[in-house]
């Protein structure tokens, strides 16, 4: 199961891969973690961080590192 998300580097249509294991993008060769994926984000668009606002807030204290063991 494949979920389409948006490309935050080309504004295409990205992939999503099950258990948010990777993020990938045809249009522009994206390919990174959904933890990498997700700091591209925030770091990229203070929109995300809002909407993720109450999510990093939840889990304050542990480092960003450890999306990856999700
Ligand atoms: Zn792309």
């Amino acid at each position: 199961m494949v979920m389409k998300i948006k490309c935050p580097k080309c504004k295409g249509v990205a992939e999503l891969g099950d258990d948010f294991s990777y993020v990938r993008c045809s249009n522009c060769s994206l390919d990174m973690t959904y933890g990498e994926y997700i700091k591209y984000l925030t770091y990229n668009d203070s929109t995300y961080a809002d909407i993720l606002g109450d999510y990093t807030g939840s889990t304050e204290g542990t480092t960003a590192g450890s999306l990856d063991e999700w």
